[in-house]
């Protein structure tokens, strides 16, 4: 009589725990495996409980059950194992909402990228961890956005936000993509060369060229600098060598790309300064 009562505790115990393991694409915690650990030993406590049922006999009533050692034992342990399970997952369902907050803190709400703070972040942990070959930063910068808000409205100007950060999306599978302020947004990718970081740009311009709005008409076009970062160069200074090429792309006609100037004392990163584009 207890093993039917008690086997399928341990089967269904048994089966959380594997499925806290099941390979998925989330990664997994150290509460995770906390998780799946006591709900194996729960699961090998009703085994366990149902193997000495056989072998341990409590007495022909519920009154001498409850005086038994037996029910002792199984009632603390399973009492302990409750406990210990709520608090597992308390502390698991807590980490999840945590990192699902901090996750959206870091998001930009109408781009859908990495706000200023996450990308500057990512860019600067991506650095440090590129071995091989080339890092680039793009900044890019809405051309001209003034007079679509002025023209169209708000509305349209946020439209057109969300649209380039798609095609930036979009554009750069592999690199780390930014809002970093009103209408300027930034790339870094961590193996570039000038031939790909022309390709992308390119790629980002047709993707933008060829996006329909509902509120805003006539073309929309953006302004890029691209600057290589050079061995030991802080993120920092490379970004500000790419808004100088940005404003240089602005200065000389927009709807184009510049490369930046190597850094003065580094004359290894020597790509051509003025770039295609509609200059
Ligand atoms: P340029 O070609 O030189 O970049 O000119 P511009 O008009 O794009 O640049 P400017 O800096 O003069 O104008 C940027 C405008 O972007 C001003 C600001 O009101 C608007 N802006 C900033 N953030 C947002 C936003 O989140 N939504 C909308 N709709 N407008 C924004
Ligand atoms: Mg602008
Ligand atoms: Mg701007």
């Amino acid at each position: 009589m207890r093993v039917s009562y008690q086997a399928p505790f341990a089967v269904a115990t048994a089966l959380a725990a594997l499925a806290v393991l099941w390979p998925s694409r989330r990664h997994r915690q150290p509460s995770d495996f906390a998780l799946a650990l006591v709900l194996a030993v729960s699961s090998a406590q009703f085994l366990a409980k149902s193997l000495l049922a056989h072998q341990i006999t409590t007495g022909p009533n519920v009154q001498s059950y409850i005086l038994s050692t037996y029910a002792h034992f199984s009632q603390t342990a399973a009492a302990v194992l409750s406990l210990l399970l709520g608090i597992v997952l308390l502390v698991v369902v807590t980490g999840e909402m945590l990192a699902s907050t901090r996750a959206s803190l870091q998001r930009d709400e109408l781009s859908g990228l990495w706000n200023r703070g996450a990308f500057l972040e990512r860019a600067r942990a991506a650095l440090a961890e590129k071995n091989g070959g080339q890092a680039c930063v793009i900044l890019s910068d809405l051309d001209r956005f003034k007079t679509i808000n002025d023209r169209y409205g708000h509305a349209a100007g946020d439209e057109v936000i969300a649209a380039f950060g798609a095609c930036l999306q979009s554009s750069a599978t592999l690199g780390i993509c930014g809002r970093l302020g009103g209408e300027e947004f930034g790339v870094f990718k961590h193996d570039s060369s000038p031939a790909r970081a022309r390709v992308f740009v390119e790629k980002v311009r047709l993707a933008l060229q060829q996006s329909s709005f509902a509120l805003v008409q006539g073309r929309v076009t953006a302004s890029f600098g691209i600057a290589f970062v050079a061995p030991n160069e802080p993120l920092e200074f490379a970004l500000r060598r790419a808004d100088t090429a940005l404003y240089r792309a602005k200065a000389e006609g927009r709807d184009s790309f510049r490369f930046a100037e190597p850094p003065r004392n580094d004359p290894q990163f020597c790509e051509p300064s003025v770039g295609g584009g509609i200059a």
